[in-house]
């Protein structure tokens, strides 16, 4: 078998491993193989792209390769080992932003270095692949920078609204077709020095013009872009395999998207489009006053309740609240009050994170429901605890046309009897917007971290059950 055969079969096996992981990630309860069979492929694939680049490179190109996938795979170690869960979705899309430039830089070198037996249509093809590679890596290594600032907060979350921006997009894409009709004709480094400017530029006001509350889209949409940089890579280099991996991870990181704007009631070309019909941020105007309870007072509350529902959000993953909430759920059940948990499908900053958390704290699966499952249970609901839960719980998206995240579905705490939410003081949640819910009359806010203050109220529940001093005496 030759070099070429034994790489060729390797790819398929590659390929087929990689269908395997991504079904295998489609499940909780098989996450783990799934991913065990992305790594297993991604060896072969590596090892069999060396193979057959051995044929052809030095010496000392071998060892650069080999040196530069020590160092890459050396730093992926560190940071996966190192990364917080809530810091999920910034790793993920600073990794995007590597793909984007990889294929940009590949796009780059078609044309810097281009085979002397490409001739006339095939030519004109191999420029066309250039030019869309370089614009689709450029556009992701941006766009997947600027997520990346938002969700680490080291930029404001709202959406920039530049005057005109929808103009300046569609400008950008027309011109981008333009160029590349021009470049296919008479290809010159000036053209695509202007499509990677133009490129670089989309990619940044794409992502820089949506807001917060439709981050967890342009997570999942910068993963598809970034499948499909990875595809045009694969057609420069001639290399089967990655244009299958690259239409894999484009194909369902756009269905992922997909599923999202439905869940979160959003057009699917509106977020592609940077956030097309998006208000500008709203006037949160006067809200009135808020009240305050503190750990006893829930204490009590809660030990009079009938049924309570606890509707988690990115507060408790930072608090690492999980563990006393389990228990705090499970002594109320021990009372004998109905406990449930309502959970958003964007709580926290990753798709399924409150169910993580949850499912570490081992609390039981069947507690645990959908928002579509509970949010018609409200009303008939002694107590709500809201753990660090903010955006997801904003009656604003549905009172408020003018908010910007109107029209998301959120859960209906406010319907409950009582509403107590945790939380360390009265800033705005991930979206950039107040919250309403925090001023009406039956909510009571309970400051400080969300761990101590479960904490607190487990203590304050066992208190509430310790004998008095005189009743005890009396036994004695
Ligand atoms: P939010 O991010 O809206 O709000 C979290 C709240 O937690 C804040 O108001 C904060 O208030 C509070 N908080 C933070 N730390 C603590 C602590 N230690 N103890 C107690 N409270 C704390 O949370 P939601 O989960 O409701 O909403 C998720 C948001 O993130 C949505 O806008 C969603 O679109 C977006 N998003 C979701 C992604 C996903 O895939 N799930 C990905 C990217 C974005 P304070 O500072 O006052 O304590």
């Amino acid at each position: 078998m030759t070099t070429v055969t034994a790489a060729e079969a390797a790819y398929v096996v590659a390929a087929l491993l990689f269908i395997l992981s991504l079904a295998g990630l489609s499940r909780h309860r098989t996450s783990r193989s799934g991913v065990v069979w992305g790594i297993t492929g991604m060896a072969i694939a590596l090892a069999a792209t060396i193979g057959l680049a051995s044929r052809s490179i030095t010496a000392t190109g071998l060892v650069l390769i080999a040196v530069a996938t020590a160092l890459g795979a050396g730093i992926g170690l560190w940071r996966a080992r190192v990364v917080e869960m809530t810091g999920m979705p910034e790793l993920i899309a600073i990794m995007h932003s590597l793909v984007g430039l990889a294929a940009a830089f590949v796009g780059w070198n078609g044309y810097l270095d281009v085979d002397p037996e490409l001739t006339g249509s095939l030519l004109g093809i191999h420029h066309a692949e250039v030019f869309i590679g370089v614009f689709i890596g450029a556009v992701t290594f941006t766009g997947s920078v600027v997520a990346y600032l938002k969700l680490s907060a080291r930029i404001d979350s709202r959406p920039l609204m530049l005057p005109g921006k929808h103009v300046l997009n569609v400008s950008a894409l027309v011109a981008f077709v333009v160029l590349t009709v021009a470049f296919v004709a008479r290809p010159g480094m000036g053209l695509l020095i202007a499509v990677t400017v133009i490129a670089l530029a989309l990619g940044a006001h794409l992502v820089a013009s949506i807001g917060g509350g439709d981050m967890p889209v342009v997570v999942s949409m910068l993963n598809s872009y970034s499948g499909w940089a990875a595809a045009a890579s694969g057609f420069l280099l001639a290399n089967n395999l990655l244009i299958v991996t690259g239409a894999l991870v484009g194909s369902s990181g756009a269905y992922l998207s997909y599923i999202m704007c439905k869940a979160m009631n959003r057009s699917f070309l509106s977020v592609i489009a940077g956030g097309f019909g998006t208000p500008a941020a709203a006037d949160d105007g006067e809200q009135g006053e808020h009240r305050e309870i503190n750990a006893e007072e829930t204490a009590e509350l809660l030990r009079d309740a009938s049924s309570v529902i606890i509707t988690p959000g990115y507060g408790m993953a930072v608090a690492q609240a999980q563990y006393p909430v389990a228990e705090l759920a499970r002594k109320l059940r021990e009372r004998g009050v109905e406990v449930r948990f309502g959970i958003h499908p964007v709580a926290g900053r990753l798709p399924g994170h409150m169910n993580v958390l949850l499912a570490e704290a081992n609390v039981p699966y069947d507690i645990v429901l959908e928002m579509d499952e509970i949010n018609d249970d409200f009303p008939a609901t002694s107590v709500v605890l809201v753990i660090g839960a903010n955006d997801t719980v904003n009656p604003a998206a549905i009172d408020n046309p003018a908010s910007p995240i109107a029209g998301m579905p959120v859960l209906h705490v406010w319907e409950a009897a009582h509403v107590v939410v945790f939380k360390r003081s009265m800033a705005v949640g991930y979206a950039g917007v107040q919250n309403p819910l925090f001023f009406r009359e039956n909510t009571q806010m309970l400051f400080g971290d969300a761990k101590q203050r479960v904490e607190d109220i487990v203590r304050g529940l066992d208190a509430l059950d310790a004998p008095v001093p005189e009743m005890a005496a009396t036994s004695r």
